[in-house]
């Protein structure tokens, strides 16, 4: 993020995000990660009236008596670049598998199927 006074003396902030963050594939319902960016331009005023009065281009904050509390702006700007709905590729999608309510499933058809079986038997040769 810059901070700085433009030519036209407007205080601005000109900022260029860009995070990883964890997300529910709609399709398998596991999490999934994905990068959002976000760019945006702002105009500190202290006034509507000097809201009104910025430049086209400049999304304006309006400050308070209160110093400009950065992260909830940060938060909003990439909860909005988010997509709503978020699935991964074509079949990559991990699904957990058909569940037997009140029955035990055939251990061997488990393991074999169970991406995460490997993991299991590393755990158990220590
Ligand atoms: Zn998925």
């Amino acid at each position: 993020m810059h901070f700085f006074r433009d030519d036209s003396h407007i205080h601005r902030i000109s900022a260029s995000l860009a995070a990883e963050v964890s997300v529910v594939c709609q399709r398998c319902m596991q999490a999934m990660p994905i990068s959002i960016s976000s760019q945006f331009e702002l105009g500190i005023v202290w006034t509507e009236a000097q809201a009104k009065a910025l430049p086209r281009e400049l999304d304006s904050v309006i400050l308070g008596e209160e110093p400009l509390d950065l992260f909830p702006l940060i938060e909003d700007e990439l909860i909005i670049e988010t997509p709503f709905t978020n699935f991964h590729p074509v079949g990559d999608c991990q699904p957990a598998g058909p569940v037997a309510y009140g029955e035990e499933q055939p251990e061997t058809a488990e393991e074999r199927d169970n991406p995460f079986a490997v993991l299991k038997d590393l755990k158990s040769s220590d």
